[in-house]
């Protein structure tokens, strides 16, 4: 077991919060930072499409917890996963 980054679209109301809060999409991205979509094909952590959020690259999460504490429905968690193999 590990923590890993997990996502529950069916709670997800598509606020975009977590994207932009998150410091490892910020670097990546400066146009993530500054409240837009990535305009180029940086890879970015998490992104809203469609309406609710979506993993993208969740291997490159630091796992420090600031997308989830700005969630205001707990759609985004740190949670025990099983170990990728
Ligand atoms: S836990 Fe931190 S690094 Fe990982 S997605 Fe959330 S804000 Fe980004
Ligand atoms: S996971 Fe939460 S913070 Fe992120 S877009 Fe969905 S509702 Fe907003």
């Amino acid at each position: 077991m590990t923590i890993g980054l997990v996502v529950y679209p069916e709670l997800c109301h598509g606020c975009g919060n977590c994207v932009v809060a998150c410091p490892v999409n910020s670097l990546r991205s400066p146009e993530v930072s500054g409240g837009k979509g990535p305009t180029d094909d940086v890879e970015i952590i998490m992104m809203v499409d469609d309406g609710v959020i979506e993993l993208k690259n969740p291997n490159f999460c630091g796992k420090c917890g600031t997308c989830v504490e700005t969630c205001p429905v707990f759609a985004i968690r740190l949670e025990k996963v099983e170990e990728a193999k």
